[in-house]
């Protein structure tokens, strides 16, 4: 049976979710009996491949910059999964959007900044108005919830996938 490819990306995350992936340990092996990893922060691939089985995006949606590459991932990726609790409702991001995005800049450049208090407008993606969960912007296949889903449900969800089986959460995956 020919391998499916695999992709994953960390947006506005913590990077905890990754850190979940890597916990399904030895593991791995079988993951890599099933799929190619084409592009993910655990190999370094600068191109997002132009077609992917399957990608798994890390956190939610906070600048332009991650617009960008959401839309580029919609478009080259057979199943998107929201993995994790700030793909899927912008979680610990969106914590800041019940404040005016200048509020959220001048506290984190100006009131709480020993030194150079100044709000770059150059080199850094533009923050957008809130944090979004990732379905605002692209369709999404599979919500995986958890901060960070657990090894074992990361483990599940790829080899189900890879059986050409769609995985079954609504008992298996919760939020937080
Ligand atoms: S869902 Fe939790 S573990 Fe994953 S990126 Fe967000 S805060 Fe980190």
């Amino acid at each position: 049976m020919n391998k499916l490819s695999l992709a994953t990306i960390w947006l506005d995350g913590c990077s905890g979710c990754h850190m979940s992936f890597l916990d399904i340990d030895d593991r791995i092996l079988q993951i890599i009996e099933k799929y190619d990893i084409l592009y993910s922060p655990l190999v370094d691939v600068k191109e997002f491949p132009d077609e992917v089985d399957v990608t798994l995006v890390e956190g939610a949606i906070s600048t332009d910059e991650d617009v960008e590459k959401i839309e580029l991932i919609r478009k080259r990726t057979k199943t998107l999964i929201a993995f994790g609790d700030c793909a899927v409702t912008a979680n610990i991001p969106a914590m800041r959007n019940r404040f005016k995005l200048e509020e959220v800049l001048n506290r984190g450049y100006i009131e709480t900044a020993r030194k150079n208090k100044i709000i770059p407008d150059q080199h850094l993606p533009k923050l957008l108005d809130q944090a979004y969960p990732v379905y605002h912007f692209v369709d999404v296949d599979l919500f995986l919830q958890g901060c960070p889903p657990s090894a074992d449900l990361i483990f599940y969800v790829l080899m189900e996938l890879a059986e050409g089986r769609t995985p079954e959460l609504s008992e298996r995956a919760r939020f937080g």
